[in-house]
């Protein structure tokens, strides 16, 4: 068995196709599970409906329908979803901005263009951590 590969389940709410892709085939070839969202209101109901299998949302800020940011303050105010990890990968990479997602709640924030390297070993020592806890 390849100790690389970490099995976790990650949701993607994600609105630019060419984004969800990159993110989608990078994480499912490090062998995570994927789940995608294409805008914020699907998120949440995705959320809400596989709370017990996702351990990691990646969360996209400018989306239709439900931003981020709300995405996060309504994920954080229920009880059933306020404790899964969110990590925020956005371009808008403003310190403010980032401050207001973290804040907010997120755990960690990805600025975009996304540097590929950097980002697979961002998730992947999230999950090894997560796994020793
Ligand atoms: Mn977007």
């Amino acid at each position: 068995m390849d100790t690389n590969k970490h099995n976790g389940t990650i949701l993607i709410a994600e609105d630019n196709p060419t984004n969800m892709k990159l993110i989608k085939d990078i994480l499912e070839f490090e062998g995570y599970n994927i789940i995608e969202a294409h805008d914020g209101k699907a998120a949440l109901n995705m959320i809400r409906k596989c709370k017990n299998d996702i351990d990691l949302i990646l969360l996209d800020i400018q989306l239709p329908e439900i931003n981020g940011f709300e995405v996060i303050k309504l994920l954080k105010s229920n009880d059933t979803t306020k404790n899964i990890p969110i990590f925020v990968v956005s371009a808008h990479a403003m310190e403010s901005d980032i401050k207001k997602a973290l804040n907010a709640g997120c755990n960690n924030f990805i600025t975009k263009p996304i540097n590929l390297e950097s980002f697979v070993d961002k998730i992947n020592s999230f999950f090894l951590h997560a796994i020793q806890r």
